[in-house]
């Protein structure tokens, strides 16, 4: 045998994506991340993607779950949880005791939220005081347009659906940040000391409330604003629930277009490319379950995190329809939890170990554990789990390549994998590689979004 057939044989050599696409395949791509392009520019919190997937849903034929509801195959329901989270499921033909086939991502992103007590003026500036959710740099949140988003509860009980900043006629937001000139002693701070979590004060006026001579006189002058257009008084701040996010839309980044810039991809884009397919399914072997959880990005605790039996309680309902045992469903079901891994960023190798980084272009990454310092709270798949996807993805021209996040204990990440894991389901880590993860700007590839897409679907089809 040749060097060069023992070389093609034995060595694990991954292609660029972009040296398998066919034609075909990259129209599709392009479509795909128009879609996923316009569900971002939609979906900025997990309220509005829960709002946005039970319109889709909806319209694609999905009804809402009822317990004891009657269950045939090909069945489309949903469980919309108390517009935070939502779970939905496609019947199969097999049998519950069988098991389901899972994917399970994420919908809220880090970012600001705006303290309960929130307004206040300084130096005839009104500000809203807030705080950050989720892993931020806090001084990348400075200097850069913003946007509200979010609800407010009106004693009355209205709901009042907040969104300024998004169109082009709104006014936008900002938090500032120090002038370079008398930055003597910020520069000599970290980073992580830079801003400080209570200098992360969001500008909302400057102007006085007309005629009035009062103290406290822009402050007054915002709430009369807020007031005429919604409604709304101080008080209501007390039950309301907004958020500060980067202002924009999705934009494809680079001269060649390859890549998407956007807030938020962490982890829309793998909630979007497992809610995708679901929608194009007839009838499954497996039942296919799709959940978009919240609560990811500060411990997946919470009602309507991964962790919240709200899981239990839709999947138990199923089980129900056939008289299955829950449990024996779970032992016997696969998920494939996916969440964003690190792509390799040549500015930064030192934080990497390159042969075992994921790489922009390369496929959806598939992580055999996430995790910090020794795998610390990492669900760590088996040889078994590995196998199955390596051979699933395999029979259904899944491209993906192996990541993990980052070197050893140069930091970490988790992610649901290990709540779905501790249900005593097999569990595996895949995603969409990322640059600049957390940050207002978040990169992805459209390959990465297509092949993870692709993934999703070969999930469902089981083998
Ligand atoms: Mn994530
Ligand atoms: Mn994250």
């Amino acid at each position: 045998m040749s060097n060069e057939t023992l070389r093609e044989q034995l060595l694990f050599q991954p292609k660029h994506g972009y040296d398998l696409l066919t034609a075909e395949q990259r129209t599709e791509m392009e479509e795909y991340c128009k879609k996923y392009s316009a569900f971002m520019d939609a979906a900025k919190t997990e309220r509005e993607a829960v709002t946005y997937t039970v319109e889709m849903a909806e319209k694609a034929g999905f009804k809402p779950l009822v317990a004891g509801m009657e269950l045939k195959p090909g069945d489309r329901v949903y469980r919309n949880n108390r517009g935070k989270s939502i779970i939905l499921a496609v019947i199969g033909s097999a049998s519950l005791n069988e098991g389901v086939n899972i994917t399970a991502a994420h919908i809220d992103s880090p970012r600001m939220d705006v303290k309960p007590n929130p307004l206040y003026e300084d130096s005839e500036i009104a500000f809203f005081k807030t705080h950050y959710y989720g892993g931020i740099k806090k001084y990348q949140w400075t200097t850069i347009p913003l946007a509200i988003h979010g609800v407010v509860y009106k004693k009355n009980g209205e709901v009042i659906t907040i969104t300024i900043g998004e169109a082009d006629t709104d006014p936008i937001f900002c938090v500032s940040d120090l002038l370079i000139h008398l930055s003597a002693d910020q520069m000599r701070k970290t980073l992580a000391e830079g801003i400080t979590g209570e200098q992360l004060n969001l500008i909302l006026g400057t102007t006085p409330l007309a005629g009035d001579e009062g103290s406290d006189r822009m402050k007054l002058a915002v709430l009369s604003i807020l007031n005429e257009k919604y409604g709304i008084i101080e008080e209501d701040f007390l039950s309301a629930e907004l958020t500060i996010v980067p202002a924009g839309k999705c934009r494809e980044v680079g001269l060649d277009r390859s890549l998407l810039g956007a807030y938020g991809h962490d982890d829309r884009v793998c909630a979007f490319a497992s809610f995708l397919p679901l929608l194009d399914l007839t009838v499954p072997t497996k039942t296919a379950v799709c959940v978009l959880a919240d609560k990811e990005e500060i411990g997946s605790v919470g009602i309507s995190g991964m962790q919240s039996q709200c899981f239990e309680d839709f999947m138990a309902d199923i089980c129900a329809s056939q008289n299955v045992s829950l449990l024996h469903c779970f032992a016997n079901s696969f998920c494939l939890s996916s969440d964003v891994t690190n792509a390799f960023d040549p500015n930064f190798p030192e934080t990497c170990d390159k042969r075992n980084n994921s790489r922009l272009n390369y496929g959806v990454g598939i992580c055999k554990y996430t995790g910090s310092r020794g795998k610390g709270g990492a669900s760590d798949a088996s040889a078994e789990a590995m196998g199955y996807v390596r051979s699933l993805f395999a029979e259904n021209g899944v491209v993906w390549q192996s990541a993990t996040l980052g070197k050893v204990d140069q930091g970490g990440g988790g992610t649901v994998a290990a709540y779905m894991a501790n249900r005593n389901i097999v569990t595996v880590d895949a995603g969409v590689p990322v640059l600049c993860m957390h940050a207002p700007m978040e990169l992805v590839s459209k390959y990465d979004c297509y092949m993870t897409m692709k993934a999703m679907a070969a999930v469902y089809k089981g083998r």
